[in-house]
């Protein structure tokens, strides 16, 4: 058994965040440590932070041997976070070092904690009253024992700083120290909740009941948009509350839930921790810690939450489970949904999926009897779900550069006469996705990758949607040197907003797009704004289909059903099934019913007619048997093998080894596919060339690729990143 304390002196391996192969040999400080703690170490010349792993290796001369420089003011890393750390690592096929970083995703963890100086009345009484100072001491008596930050108790009373300040000299007002790091307020459990439906209350005591078992259980949630699963989950999240324990709910766009908070706050009568990118560092830095104590009770958060220090979490909420944004896919590539699994299964806690469209994986792990499928049928009240159309666009004779058929213009006119709302709905970002030179063709690319440039009208820019690279829209052909004949081709968001305020010149038009507003903030305010009423139109990309309450919604118009079912991905025709459904979901939140209407040009494709249909069971059926038969997941493992560098020769050579010497596969049955040229063949400057690995289900594929890319050396500039379970192809 690994000791769990060792004392000064003795031989401790410690993990760092640096990019080693291996754990490190120190000796444990004065005063020794525990296992898990988070220590300072030195590294050459530098100090880095660390946790200690096990004991040391001891295959270093002793004398020369450092020292652990000092242990943390932290919580020490609990034995299932370093397990968990461990098995996500093999799992996900990432060094150590990057796992601990993804853990330790919070600056200044060494920090004592750091105080600020707070005010609050004191005993004496001041030699000599003023108008002021009575202010001062009136405004503290009315809040009793509440202290106050120098700022806020001068605004508050309405005095300068120097007043206070002398009142303190008296000891009528007290100055005190205080942690900057505030537990989060409790959360109160025991507040009423909404009295649930029958099916809804059945649901969510399953889930509670399995939450109190203290076992590990993942349940899929399955719901239209609207028959309150949030308000199920919620109420396991009390049941999770009140016996003590953690609970985290995992959302994709964090950034976008001003409703959600607002209602977990009326739930709880207290603001759960949020984490996500848009975080200051001393927030996360407070959440980090609480957290690791215990004393922030519910997180919610995107997907890096669940690599927080929890003390005791019991249930972790995956909501819109099949929501692609749970996969990152940099750095750590690593699907948080299944990693949640992963954790909740090393704790003996509760996974609860959320989705009216699950992934086919959840579905499928839900038919073979790993997971347990709760179905809520009906939408919540009056609300029905939406009427389904398509538009046959091959009869409409649209003029060039419109994109709205007199249908669908005749629809939005019925709302906007009855005063509700319509919404327009546009998968692509930017006011036109080519940029097309009149005289000879050319379309304007990226310098750095293998993509158009993108025209954002509002941004007066050109962008590259893969790199982020910008560039002023050319007045001249960059390639035929034509002036003035540059021309945008295809809609984008922006663009269809100019046809609406020429379709609909008396309605209010707002264009929902993430890169229109300088902040996640502005954009959430917009959202609440426009959810308020502010707006008769709404035109927007995939963010408006996660998850918005728009009460006065009852049309939505799809401009491009068939966007999605184009490409070669695996999960084409999932993806689109899952975004009509989300997005048809918007209408008729309310009492009123609401249509959606499908703008495509191929009303008989199977995905747009199992859309119409409303045959989820059966859309799902239809395509588990064809991947099935395909042998590709979720019933047949993939991996993907990113290559890249500078030079592409070089990137080939590599490629081409390993697809020579593929042993260690073949030793499991396995087949690679490639070396091609990724889809997108040149990101950022580097050439990218991809290997597909294919193998069974209950292949042990980690490690053989593992041995596999062992084989050859990276030189130079060139990397390599394996993918298990490839979400996108690019
Ligand atoms: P979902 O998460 O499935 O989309 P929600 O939980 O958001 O559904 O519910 C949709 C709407 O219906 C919300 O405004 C919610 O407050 C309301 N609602 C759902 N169930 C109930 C209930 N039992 N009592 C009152 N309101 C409810
Ligand atoms: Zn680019």
């Amino acid at each position: 058994m690994t000791p769990s304390f060792y004392d000064e002196g003795a031989l401790v391996a410690v993990l760092t965040t640096q990019p080693l192969d291996r754990a490190l040999d120190y000796k444990a400080p004065e005063g020794g440590c525990h296992l898990g703690a988070f220590v300072e170490v030195p590294l050459g010349p530098r100090k880095v932070l660390g946790v200690v792993w096990g004991p040391g290796k001891g295959d270093y001369d002793y004398a020369k041997v450092r020292s652990v420089l000092r242990v943390l003011d932290a919580a020490p890393m609990r034995d299932e976070m370093r397990a968990f750390l461990k098995k996500a690592a093999a799992y996900t096929l990432t060094p150590m070092p990057a796992m601990l970083r993804l853990a330790t995703r919070a600056p200044g963890l060494g920090d004592p904690p750091s105080m600020r100086k707070v005010y609050r009345r004191g005993e004496a009484e001041p030699d000599r009253m003023t108008d002021a100072r009575r202010r001062v001491l009136e405004f503290l008596g009315e809040y009793g024992d509440l202290a106050f930050t120098l700022k806020e108790l001068a605004e508050l009373s309405g005095v300068t700083s120097s007043v206070i300040k002398g009142l303190v000299k008296q000891g009528a007002v007290a100055e005190e120290d205080s942690p900057r790091d505030l537990p989060f307020p409790p959360m109160d459990p025991s507040r009423p909740g909404k009295a649930l439906t029958d099916d809804q209350a059945r649901a969510s005591s399953h889930i509670a009941g399995a939450v109190r078992s203290g076992a590990y259980g993942t349940t899929l949630l399955r719901g239209v948009t609207g028959s309150g699963k949030t308000e199920v989950y919620l109420e396991a999240v009390a049941a999770c509350l009140a016996s003590g324990r953690q609970a985290l709910v995992l959302l994709p766009e964090i950034a976008l839930t001003a409703e959600f908070l607002k209602r977990v706050e009326e739930r709880f009568g207290a603001r759960p921790a949020e984490w996500h990118s848009g975080a200051t560092m001393t927030e996360r830095r407070r959440i980090w810690r609480m957290v690791g104590q215990g004393n922030a009770q519910l997180v919610i958060g995107a997907r890096s939450a669940l690599f927080l220090p929890y003390q005791n979490l019991s249930l972790v909420v995956v909501d819109e489970e099949h929501d692609t944004s749970y996969k990152q896919e940099e750095g750590v590539l690593y699907n948080a949904r299944d990693m949640a699994v992963l954790r909740a299964s090393l704790l003996g806690a509760q996974v609860v999926l959320a989705s009216a469209t699950p992934s086919l994986e959840s579905w499928a792990n839900a038919e073979s009897g790993k997971y347990t499928r709760l179905d809520l049928e009906a939408r919540f009240g009056p609300a029905v779900m939406p009427t389904m159309a398509t538009i046959d666009m091959r009869a409409e004779k649209l003029p060039s550069n419109r994109w709205v058929s007199e249908e669908l213009k005749r629809a939005v006119n019925q709302r906007l006469e009855r005063g509700e709302q319509a919404m327009l709905f546009l998968n692509r970002r930017g006011y036109a996705p080519i940029t097309l030179c009149r005289a000879c063709g050319h379309q304007v690319g990226c310098d750095q990758c293998d993509a158009r440039m993108v025209e954002h009208r509002f941004l007066k820019r050109l962008m590259c949607h893969q790199c982020g690279e910008t560039k002023p829209m050319p007045t001249v052909c960059p390639s035929c040197e034509a002036e003035d004949r540059m021309a945008p081709v295809g809609p984008g968001v922006e663009r269809l907003g100019e046809e609406a305020v020429e379709l609909f010149p008396d309605a209010r038009v707002a264009v929902l797009s993430s890169d229109m507003y300088g902040s996640a903030r502005a954009l959430k305010a917009e959202i609440e704004t426009i959810a308020e009423g502010g707006a008769d139109v709404i035109i927007g990309t995939q963010l408006v289909a996660k998850g918005h309450n728009f009460p006065s919604l009852t049309l939505v118009g799809v401009i491009d059903a068939d966007l999605g079912l184009q490409g070669s991905d695996l999960r084409a025709a999932e993806r689109t099934f899952q975004l009509m459904r989300q997005v048809a979901g918007r209408a008729g939140r309310a009492e009123k019913p609401g249509t959606a209407l499908l703008q495509t040009y191929q009303p008989e494709h199977p995905v747009i007619r199992a859309i119409l249909a409303g045959d989820e069971e059966g859309f799902w059926r239809a395509e588990a048997a064809q991947r099935e038969a395909a042998g590709v997941p979720p019933y047949g493992r993939m991996a993907g093998i990113i290559l890249s560098g500078p030079d592409v020769a070089q990137v080939f050579d590599l490629a081409n080894a390993l697809a020579r010497n593929t042993g260690p596969l073949q030793r499991v049955g396995a087949q690679v596919f490639g070396p091609a040229p990724a889809p997108i063949a040149r990101v950022r400057g580097r050439h990218r060339v991809r290997l597909l690995v294919k193998a069974g289900k209950g292949v042990a594929l980690q490690s053989a690729i593992a041995q596999w890319v062992g084989q050859v050396r990276l030189k130079g500039d060139l990397r390599l990143a394996v993918d298990i379970d490839p979400q996108s192809f690019y």
